[in-house]
């Protein structure tokens, strides 16, 4: 057994994006549902939307104003205005029934129907009525303050395409469109699992040796902030007996994905690899990164397992890069990979041992640029500055000293 100790040495190292490439090629989206709008706030569409009408559905006012024939009043000025004979009025929501002849004008409500023959709305301030007669003082110039039918959408146009998440704007897209139902992947169900003998649930009282479980609460988190269900397993002893029966347990649950946490680094006493390489296929990766480098992945029963380390920080990291975009996959996201922004570093930083560093940072702004600040200790048990964090900077593998007022890409905690 004391070839353990060398099992890193076996483990193939890979880049983040390796890594990335590996496990998203692993999951397909998920099967669609149909649901009533509001409840498919933040779900993706699993189908194209295609406009049935033009959006808005007709020519209509952008003001409230005049709606008159642009001919009838080029060249206006209050030195030479010009005069026309007010045939109605429209406010809006009407049915545009005049026909608009020469000389003629019809007072109009932002968002009603532009009558026929009308091409032109001049703005009240612009105006000046007496009685039945306005006297337009100004020339917009011509088509000025109408929106045109269909300026916003296009009847036949993809609307909204399939792998759109669909946040509040989607919803309003798609009220507009008239669809009150619409079909979107379900979410994933996602299985996790603690390990290790030392872990306790957070409401037992501690005692000696022990620690509580945060990593089921943290990816729990993590798994419901990016769209799934989590299922918690609770916690496996370092025992084959306690890891193989929750693992079932798992399978038994019909989820999509299980995530362990614990047991995949190069120690002595990690059974979770060996339980892990008897019941599935397994791969375990050496990723080229800081924190979070163990980490093993495969299918249990043919449902996909990521393996994070257990160190909290570490599992919280990994789960970011790479179980946050299976999840986005599960779902049909077409974006699946974290956001970054550029900020500027505001402490010299040094890191020499050819990893890619994520470190903990707080944006800040500053003359209106966006600048990075750490949170304090980088150890990848120091779950206080996670805490503190609302992002993780990008220190590159090849990149060993890089001074204060650097710019970083920083991957959004969001
Ligand atoms: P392991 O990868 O199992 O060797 O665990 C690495 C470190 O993470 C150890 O210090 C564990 O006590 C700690 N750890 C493992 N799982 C958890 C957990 N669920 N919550 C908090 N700490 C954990
Ligand atoms: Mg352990």
């Amino acid at each position: 057994m004391a070839t353990r100790a060398t099992d890193h040495e076996r483990y193939p190292t890979l880049s983040v994006e390796q890594a990335q490439a590996q496990v998203l090629a692993a999951v397909q989206p998920l099967p669609a549902e149909s649901l009533p709008l509001l409840e498919a706030l933040g779900r993706v569409l699993a189908e194209d939307i295609v406009a049935a009408e033009d959006i808005p559905p007709h020519a209509n006012a952008a003001m409230d104003g005049y709606a008159l024939r642009h001919e009838d009043i080029a060249g206006a000025s209050p030195e030479k205005p010009a005069w026309l004979q007010v045939v109605g009025e429209l406010p809006a929501g009407a049915r545009a029934t005049v026909q608009l002849r020469k000389g003629e004008a019809v007072r109009i409500m932002t968002g009603a129907p532009i009558p026929s023959g009308a091409d032109t709305v001049v703005r009240f301030e612009d105006t000046h009525a007496e009685g039945m007669r306005v006297c337009i003082l100004r020339d917009p110039g011509p088509g000025r303050n109408v929106r045109a039918a269909g300026e916003d959408v296009r009847r036949g146009e993809v609307a909204l395409a399939a792998g759109t998440l669909l946040r509040p704007q989607e919803l309003g897209m798609l009220a507009a469109l008239g669809r009150v139902q619409v079909r979107v992947h379900r979410r994933p169900r996602v299985a996790i699992l603690a390990t290790g003998d030392e872990l306790l649930t957070p409401e037992a009282p501690l005692s000696p040796g022990k620690i509580r479980d945060a990593n089921s609460y943290s990816v729990a988190g993590q798994v419901l902030q990016a769209g799934g269900i989590p299922i918690l397993l609770g916690i496996a002893r370092d025992s084959e007996r306690e890891l193989r029966d929750k693992l079932e347990e798992a399978l038994a649950l019909a989820v999509d994905l299980i995530v362990t946490s614990g047991g995949v680094s190069a120690g002595d006493f990690d059974l979770v690899k060996e339980v892990l390489r008897s019941l599935g296929r397994m791969e375990f990766w050496w990723v080229n990164m800081k924190p979070g480098r163990p980490l093993a992945f495969g299918t249990l029963g043919g449902v996909p397992l990521l393996a994070l380390p257990g160190n909290p920080v570490s599992a919280m990291v990994a789960f970011h890069l790479f179980g946050r975009p299976m999840l986005y996959r599960l779902q049909g996201r077409s974006d699946v990979l974290p956001r970054a922004v550029f900020a500027r570093l505001r402490e010299p930083i040094e890191r020499k041992d050819g990893r890619r560093h994520y470190l903990r940072v707080r944006l800040l702004r500053a003359d209106g640029v966006l600048e990075a600040e750490l949170t304090g200790e980088q150890g990848s048990g120091i779950l206080s500055s996670m805490t503190r964090s609302d992002g993780l900077a990008i220190i590159p593998e090849d990149c060993q000293a890089l001074p204060a007022g650097s710019t970083v890409q920083v991957l959004l905690l969001e």
